[in-house]
């Protein structure tokens, strides 16, 4: 089914009609148009802080005041952050009754800022804290200030509600996501190569649940060359804007 000499926007746009109930899969490369760098690459966050000193569970749990010069920077940049013609993007193509569901390897509720209300969020968020220790949870704002680590009223720094390395995947996003995986009609990947387990798993299953597979991404990726039946090439803005522009003609 890959689009040879045809305009792949369209058979995109075609595709998603036709076989309605679509979800997109999101990542890194959604945000990076909101001013978010990918955690990946030499500008990325790993590039500063090393991923096995900031960011295990192992790292948080022995020493959560050194995580938190890390997680302090992210949650600046998620805090500051607005969503982009993308994310805007999957939020109308949601009200138009084309997509049905998001899930999202972001942690900057970005989605959820654009209007999209059915967010199925991977890595949790930077909006809640959670103490490993009570349970007790807050939201970011109530308990964060720029330079400070946040503390439970127990006495313990808490936690942002993001996966770490180490932590498990939340169980009901990971069910929720699989199961949109196994009924939607087309998945289309936005801004990810889903390498990362289990969102690398979210393409498979859909395709062999006999979705078809869009993927929005600059690059080829090895999605690409082995589940994609459409690779739209270009910045998500970008390709959502033609392709919004191809449904509003009738697709
Ligand atoms: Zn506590």
């Amino acid at each position: 089914m890959r689009v040879g000499g045809s305009d792949p926007i369209r058979e995109a746009a075609r595709l998603l009609v036709d076989r309605r109930n679509a979800v997109a899969l999101t990542g890194a490369g959604i945000s990076v148009e909101s001013g978010i760098p990918s955690f990946r690459g030499a500008q990325g966050m790993w590039g500063k802080y090393d991923p096995m000193e900031y960011a295990t569970l192992h790292a948080f749990m022995k020493s959560p005041r050194k995580v938190w010069e890390m997680l302090s920077e992210m949650v600046s940049v998620c805090g500051g952050a607005a969503p982009n013609a993308a994310h805007k993007g999957l939020a109308a193509l949601e009200e138009m009754g084309v997509v049905r569901a998001v899930i999202t390897q972001n942690v900057d509720g970005l989605h959820q800022a654009a209007g999209s209300r059915r967010v199925i969020e991977y890595h949790g968020n930077m909006e809640e804290l959670l103490c490993v220790y009570c349970w007790k949870r807050y939201t970011t704002r109530e308990r964060w200030a720029p330079g400070a680590v946040p503390l439970c009223d127990c006495g313990e720094v808490l936690k942002p509600n993001v996966v770490l390395f180490g932590d498990p995947i939340p169980w009901l996003a990971q069910e929720q996501a699989e199961e949109e995986a196994r009924s939607c009609g087309t998945l289309v990947v936005i801004g990810t190569s889903a390498q990362v387990s289990p969102a690398c798993d979210i393409p498979r299953i859909a395709k062999e649940s006999g979705a078809a597979v869009v993927e929005i991404n600059p690059e080829e990726t090895s999605l690409s060359r082995n589940v994609t039946d459409i690779h739209l090439q270009g910045s998500a803005s970008e390709v959502l804007r033609l392709l919004m522009e191809e449904l509003s003609r009738g697709g």
